[in-house]
C-alpha cells in the first residue's frame, strides 16, 4: 500500500531543477516561536529559501520565503545574501536573535560533508572563486552561530523522512530518489542522513543498475555525465531523457510531433505528453520507473529501509500519471514478503520547501544531541 503523503500545490512556476522562479517576499501564514529555534537556509541557483523551526518541532512559516541567492556573483555576494535571508526570516517571524541556537544550510553538490564546494566547482558554483570554498565556515563566521551543512538532495530526503514518520522518525530508515535535471537522493538511518567519509553517501543517481528488463533489444546503453554507463541518472533524469532515452524512442516512433522539436525542449514537454497517455512518453517514463525500481531493489538488500520515497517533477504531475509512475516503481522493486509487509512507498511532498526544512531538521537534531 502506498502511504498517501500530502502533495503540495502552489502557484509558483519552477525551473527544471524544481526551484521557484518567482521570489516571494511575504509568507502567507507566520507564527512566532514558542521556544528556542533553529533556522534552515536552502541555497539554490536562483534563490535562497528560509524557514524557522522551533524546539517543539513546529515550522514558523508555511510557505516559501525567498531572496536572490546571487551565487553567480561569487562567494562574497552569496554569503551576504544568505545572511540577509537569515535576518529576514527572523524579522518576519519576530524571532529574537538570542533564541537561535543553530543554522542548517543546504546547497547543491558536489560538496564535502562539511560544506566545502568541490575543487572542480559545480553546476551552481562555476566561478573559480567557488572551487574548494568552505561555504559552511564562511556563513558561520558571518552570522556568528553554528552552521550545519547538508547537500540539497540529502536535506530534501531528511525532511521527507521526518514528515512521513513524525514522532517515530528517529527509529525509522528511508531511501529517497528525487528526479530532476539529475537524480538526487538520500539515505536516512534512524532519522539521520548517512553522509559518508567524504560526504558522498546517498549519491543514488550514480549507482549502476542491472539493465536487463529495462532497455529494449538493441537500445544503446545510456551514459551519464559522470562517465558511468547505465547508472540511475543516465535513465531517470531530465538529462537522461534528453541524452539517452528520447533520441532512441524517437527512432521507434517515426513522425512523432516531438521529433520536430530541439531535444532540450522536447524533453521538457514529455511529461505533458505522458499525462495524455502518449505511447512514446509512457515508454520513456516506464524505463525511468523501472530503473528506480532496480535502485530500490539494491537498497532493499543494502539497508532494507522502512520507506522508499520518490520526488521530483513527477510528483507535480496529474494524479493519474503520478500514481501510475509510483506503482510502476513499486512493481519493479523486488522485495521479500517480509519486506513488503514492513515497507512503505510514498511521494515526497512540499519539495520546494524541503531543502530549507530538511536543513533545519538537521540543525535541530544536532543541537538536541549535543
Ligand atoms: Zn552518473
Amino acid at each position: 500500500m502506498t502511504n498517501g503523503a500530502a502533495i503540495a500545490s502552489h502557484p509558483y512556476r519552477r525551473d527544471e531543477v524544481g526551484r521557484t522562479l518567482k521570489p516571494v517576499d511575504q509568507a502567507e501564514s507566520v507564527r512566532t516561536p514558542a521556544s528556542w529555534v533553529v533556522v534552515g537556509l536552502d541555497n539554490g541557483g536562483t534563490c535562497n529559501n528560509a524557514t524557522v523551526l522551533d524546539a517543539t518541532g513546529r515550522y514558523l512559516v508555511d510557505s516559501l520565503v525567498e531572496n536572490p541567492s546571487l551565487v553567480t556573483e561569487g562567494p562574497e555576494s552569496a554569503i551576504e545574501q544568505l545572511a540577509e535571508a537569515f535576518h529576514n526570516i527572523l524579522e518576519l517571524t519576530r524571532t529574537p536573535l538570542t533564541l537561535v541556537r543553530a543554522v542548517g544550510l543546504d546547497t547543491p553538490g558536489p560538496a564535502s560533508a562539511t560544506g566545502v564546494i568541490s575543487s572542480k566547482g559545480a553546476t551552481n558554483f562555476s566561478m573559480v572563486s567557488w572551487h574548494g570554498f568552505d561555504i559552511r565556515s564562511a556563513l558561520e563566521a558571518r552570522i556568528g552561530l553554528p552552521v550545519h551543512y547538508l547537500n540539497d538532495a540529502n536535506a530534501a530526503a531528511l525532511y521527507a523522512h521526518h514528515q512521513l514518520f513524525g514522532a517515530e522518525a528517529m527509529t525509522r530508515s528511508s531511501v529517497a530518489a528525487i528526479v530532476g535535471t539529475g537524480l538526487g537522493g538520500g539515505v536516512v538511518q534512524d532519522g539521520r542522513v548517512v553522509s559518508g567519509a567524504a560526504g558522498m553517501a546517498g549519491e543514488l543517481g550514480h549507482v549502476q543498475v542491472p539493465l536487463h528488463g529495462v532497455l529494449e533489444e538493441g537500445q544503446p546503453v545510456p551514459v551519464c555525465n559522470c562517465g558511468f554507463e547505465g547508472d540511475v541518472e543516465s535513465i531517470a533524469s531530465l538529462t537522461g531523457i534528453k541524452k539517452n532515452l528520447l533520441p532512441y524512442w524517437l527512432t521507434r516512433f517515426p513522425g512523432h510531433p516531438l521529433a520536430s522539436e530541439p531535444l532540450p525542449q522536447a524533453a521538457k514537454q514529455l511529461r505533458t505528453y505522458a499525462e495524455k497517455e502518449d505511447p512514446l512518453a509512457l515508454a520513456v517514463f516506464e524505463q525511468q520507473a523501472k530503473a528506480i525500481g532496480k535502485l530500490f531493489t539494491i537498497a532493499a538488500n543494502f539497508t532494507d529501509p522502512h520507506a522508499y520515497l520518490l520526488g521530483g517533477g513527477v510528483v507535480e504531475a496529474a494524479p493519474k500519471f503520478r500514481q501510475w509512475f509510483l506503482n510502476t516503481v513499486r512493481e519493479n522493486t523486488q522485495l521479500r514478503a517480509e519486506q513488503q509487509a514492513a515497507a512503505t512507498f510514498a511521494l515526497v511532498a512540499d519539495l520546494d520547501m524541503a531543502g530549507a526544512r530538511g536543513a533545519a531538521v538537521a540543525a535541530l537534531e544536532a543541537v538536541q544531541s549535543a
